[in-house]
Protein backbone atom coordinates (compact mmCIF):
# COMPACT_ATOMS: atom_id res chain seq x y z
CA UNK A 1 0.00 0.00 0.00
CA UNK A 2 2.45 2.71 0.67
CA UNK A 3 4.35 1.53 -2.61
CA UNK A 4 0.35 2.41 -4.20
CA UNK A 5 0.67 5.78 -2.69
CA UNK A 6 -1.35 5.21 0.43
CA UNK A 7 -0.55 8.14 2.77
CA UNK A 8 -1.39 6.13 6.06
CA UNK A 9 -2.75 2.63 6.66
CA UNK A 10 -6.23 2.25 8.54
CA UNK A 11 -6.11 -0.71 10.44
CA UNK A 12 -10.27 -1.21 11.62
CA UNK A 13 -9.99 -3.31 15.40
CA UNK A 14 -13.38 -4.68 15.96
CA UNK A 15 -13.74 -7.12 18.93
CA UNK A 16 -17.17 -9.30 18.56
CA UNK A 17 -18.89 -7.37 21.41
CA UNK A 18 -18.91 -3.64 19.91
CA UNK A 19 -19.29 -4.96 16.38
CA UNK A 20 -20.58 -8.09 15.36
CA UNK A 21 -17.13 -9.21 13.92
CA UNK A 22 -13.75 -10.38 15.04
CA UNK A 23 -10.37 -8.14 13.17
CA UNK A 24 -7.16 -7.99 14.53
CA UNK A 25 -5.43 -6.66 18.05
CA UNK A 26 -2.15 -4.87 18.87
CA UNK A 27 -0.09 -8.26 18.07
CA UNK A 28 -0.72 -7.39 14.41
CA UNK A 29 0.24 -3.50 14.26
CA UNK A 30 3.15 -4.54 16.13
CA UNK A 31 3.82 -6.75 13.29
CA UNK A 32 2.87 -4.00 11.13
CA UNK A 33 4.97 -1.37 12.49
CA UNK A 34 8.20 -2.30 11.15
CA UNK A 35 7.25 -2.90 7.65
CA UNK A 36 6.16 0.54 7.24
CA UNK A 37 6.76 3.99 7.40
CA UNK A 38 3.31 5.24 7.29
CA UNK A 39 1.23 6.50 10.06
CA UNK A 40 -0.62 3.42 11.72
CA UNK A 41 -4.41 4.55 11.95
CA UNK A 42 -5.97 2.39 14.96
CA UNK A 43 -9.78 2.31 14.90
CA UNK A 44 -10.71 0.96 17.98
CA UNK A 45 -14.55 -0.42 17.38
CA UNK A 46 -14.38 -2.53 20.50
CA UNK A 47 -15.97 -2.26 23.82
CA UNK A 48 -14.44 -1.06 27.04
CA UNK A 49 -11.31 0.94 24.81
CA UNK A 50 -10.09 2.36 28.14
CA UNK A 51 -8.76 -1.63 28.17
CA UNK A 52 -6.48 -1.32 25.04
CA UNK A 53 -5.33 2.38 24.72
CA UNK A 54 -1.27 1.44 25.97
CA UNK A 55 -1.46 -1.78 24.33
CA UNK A 56 -1.95 0.18 20.97
CA UNK A 57 0.68 2.59 22.20
CA UNK A 58 3.25 0.74 23.07
CA UNK A 59 2.28 -1.70 19.68
CA UNK A 60 3.59 1.40 17.70
CA UNK A 61 -0.07 3.09 16.53
CA UNK A 62 0.50 6.64 15.49
CA UNK A 63 -3.38 7.46 15.77
CA UNK A 64 -6.24 5.88 17.77
CA UNK A 65 -9.24 6.28 17.68
CA UNK A 66 -12.05 5.09 20.15
CA UNK A 67 -15.86 5.46 19.64
CA UNK A 68 -17.76 7.98 21.77
CA UNK A 69 -20.87 5.38 21.85
CA UNK A 70 -18.57 2.73 23.66
CA UNK A 71 -17.17 4.59 26.66
CA UNK A 72 -18.87 6.51 29.50
CA UNK A 73 -15.64 8.54 30.31
CA UNK A 74 -14.70 9.98 26.87
CA UNK A 75 -12.84 12.84 28.20
CA UNK A 76 -10.67 10.95 30.27
CA UNK A 77 -10.31 8.39 27.68
CA UNK A 78 -8.52 11.12 24.98
CA UNK A 79 -6.71 12.53 27.61
CA UNK A 80 -5.00 9.40 28.14
CA UNK A 81 -5.02 8.40 24.37
CA UNK A 82 -2.63 11.53 24.29
CA UNK A 83 -0.88 10.93 27.42
CA UNK A 84 0.44 7.95 25.40
CA UNK A 85 1.98 9.37 22.84
CA UNK A 86 -0.15 8.67 20.41
CA UNK A 87 -2.81 11.14 18.68
CA UNK A 88 -6.31 11.32 19.48
CA UNK A 89 -9.44 10.57 17.62
CA UNK A 90 -13.27 10.37 18.27
CA UNK A 91 -15.69 8.77 16.18
CA UNK A 92 -19.44 8.47 16.30
CA UNK A 93 -22.09 5.62 14.09
CA UNK A 94 -24.28 7.14 11.83
CA UNK A 95 -26.98 7.08 14.14
CA UNK A 96 -25.27 9.05 16.62
CA UNK A 97 -25.40 12.82 16.97
CA UNK A 98 -22.28 15.25 16.39
CA UNK A 99 -23.45 16.70 20.19
CA UNK A 100 -22.51 13.51 21.53
CA UNK A 101 -18.59 15.21 20.81
CA UNK A 102 -19.11 18.56 20.73
CA UNK A 103 -17.40 18.79 24.22
CA UNK A 104 -14.14 17.20 23.71
CA UNK A 105 -13.32 18.56 20.22
CA UNK A 106 -10.53 20.06 21.95
CA UNK A 107 -9.08 16.88 22.97
CA UNK A 108 -8.90 15.46 19.41
CA UNK A 109 -6.84 15.69 16.70
CA UNK A 110 -9.52 13.50 14.60
CA UNK A 111 -12.74 13.18 14.28
CA UNK A 112 -13.95 9.69 11.83
CA UNK A 113 -17.50 10.21 10.69
CA UNK A 114 -18.99 6.91 10.06
CA UNK A 115 -20.84 6.18 6.99
CA UNK A 116 -21.29 3.06 7.10
CA UNK A 117 -22.69 1.05 10.56
CA UNK A 118 -19.60 -0.06 11.83
CA UNK A 119 -18.77 -4.04 11.55
CA UNK A 120 -18.15 -5.12 7.63
CA UNK A 121 -16.45 -3.97 4.70
CA UNK A 122 -17.89 -3.76 1.59
CA UNK A 123 -21.22 -1.40 2.67
CA UNK A 124 -23.08 1.50 1.08
CA UNK A 125 -22.54 4.49 1.35
CA UNK A 126 -24.84 6.27 4.00
CA UNK A 127 -25.82 9.89 2.48
CA UNK A 128 -26.64 11.61 5.96
CA UNK A 129 -22.59 11.14 6.11
CA UNK A 130 -22.38 13.96 4.03
CA UNK A 131 -24.80 16.79 5.77
CA UNK A 132 -22.75 15.24 8.88
CA UNK A 133 -19.45 15.97 7.83
CA UNK A 134 -20.47 19.63 6.40
CA UNK A 135 -22.12 20.55 10.29
CA UNK A 136 -18.92 19.16 11.90
CA UNK A 137 -16.83 21.23 9.60
CA UNK A 138 -18.72 24.26 10.72
CA UNK A 139 -18.32 23.47 13.94
CA UNK A 140 -14.70 23.48 13.33
CA UNK A 141 -14.63 26.71 11.56
CA UNK A 142 -16.52 28.37 14.23
CA UNK A 143 -13.72 27.81 16.63
CA UNK A 144 -10.44 29.21 18.20
CA UNK A 145 -7.49 26.55 18.38
CA UNK A 146 -5.80 24.55 16.41
CA UNK A 147 -8.35 21.96 14.86
CA UNK A 148 -8.79 18.78 14.05
CA UNK A 149 -8.92 16.44 10.93
CA UNK A 150 -12.61 15.10 9.66
CA UNK A 151 -11.98 11.86 8.68
CA UNK A 152 -14.22 9.45 6.48
CA UNK A 153 -15.23 5.36 6.97
CA UNK A 154 -17.11 3.20 5.30
CA UNK A 155 -18.25 3.03 1.49
CA UNK A 156 -16.28 5.87 0.44
CA UNK A 157 -15.30 5.70 -3.41
CA UNK A 158 -14.38 8.20 -6.76
CA UNK A 159 -18.03 8.93 -6.62
CA UNK A 160 -18.84 10.41 -3.43
CA UNK A 161 -14.95 11.09 -2.40
CA UNK A 162 -15.15 14.33 -4.06
CA UNK A 163 -18.67 15.54 -2.67
CA UNK A 164 -17.00 14.56 1.04
CA UNK A 165 -14.12 17.03 0.69
CA UNK A 166 -15.69 19.45 -0.54
CA UNK A 167 -18.02 19.44 2.65
CA UNK A 168 -14.87 19.28 4.71
CA UNK A 169 -13.23 15.81 5.52
CA UNK A 170 -9.70 15.33 5.10
CA UNK A 171 -9.18 11.78 5.55
CA UNK A 172 -10.29 9.10 3.26
CA UNK A 173 -10.37 5.60 4.74
CA UNK A 174 -11.24 3.28 1.22
CA UNK A 175 -11.24 -0.29 1.63
CA UNK A 176 -12.94 -1.77 -1.27
CA UNK A 177 -12.25 0.79 -3.44
CA UNK A 178 -8.89 -0.12 -3.21
CA UNK A 179 -8.52 -3.56 -2.23
CA UNK A 180 -11.62 -4.92 -4.74
CA UNK A 181 -9.69 -3.77 -7.98
CA UNK A 182 -6.48 -5.75 -9.21
CA UNK A 183 -4.03 -2.80 -9.60
CA UNK A 184 -4.20 -0.90 -6.29
CA UNK A 185 -2.36 1.89 -7.34
CA UNK A 186 -4.34 2.65 -10.65
CA UNK A 187 -7.11 2.19 -7.77
CA UNK A 188 -5.94 5.05 -5.05
CA UNK A 189 -4.30 7.16 -8.23
CA UNK A 190 -8.18 7.42 -9.46
CA UNK A 191 -9.54 8.25 -5.88
CA UNK A 192 -7.31 11.11 -5.70
CA UNK A 193 -7.97 12.15 -9.10
CA UNK A 194 -11.56 12.53 -7.61
CA UNK A 195 -10.64 14.47 -5.33
CA UNK A 196 -9.37 17.23 -7.52
ZN1 LIG B 1 -12.26 2.08 10.27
Amino acid sequence: MERAGADWLHVDVMDGHFVPNLTVGPLVVEAIRPCTQLPLDCHLMVARPEDWIEGFAKAGASVITVHAEATAHLDRLLNRIRESGCKAGVSINPGTSLAAIEEVLELVDLVLVMSVNPGFGGQKFIEGALSKVERLAELRDSRVGPGFLIEVDGGVTAENIGRLSRAGADVFVAGNAVFGPKDRKKALAALRAALR
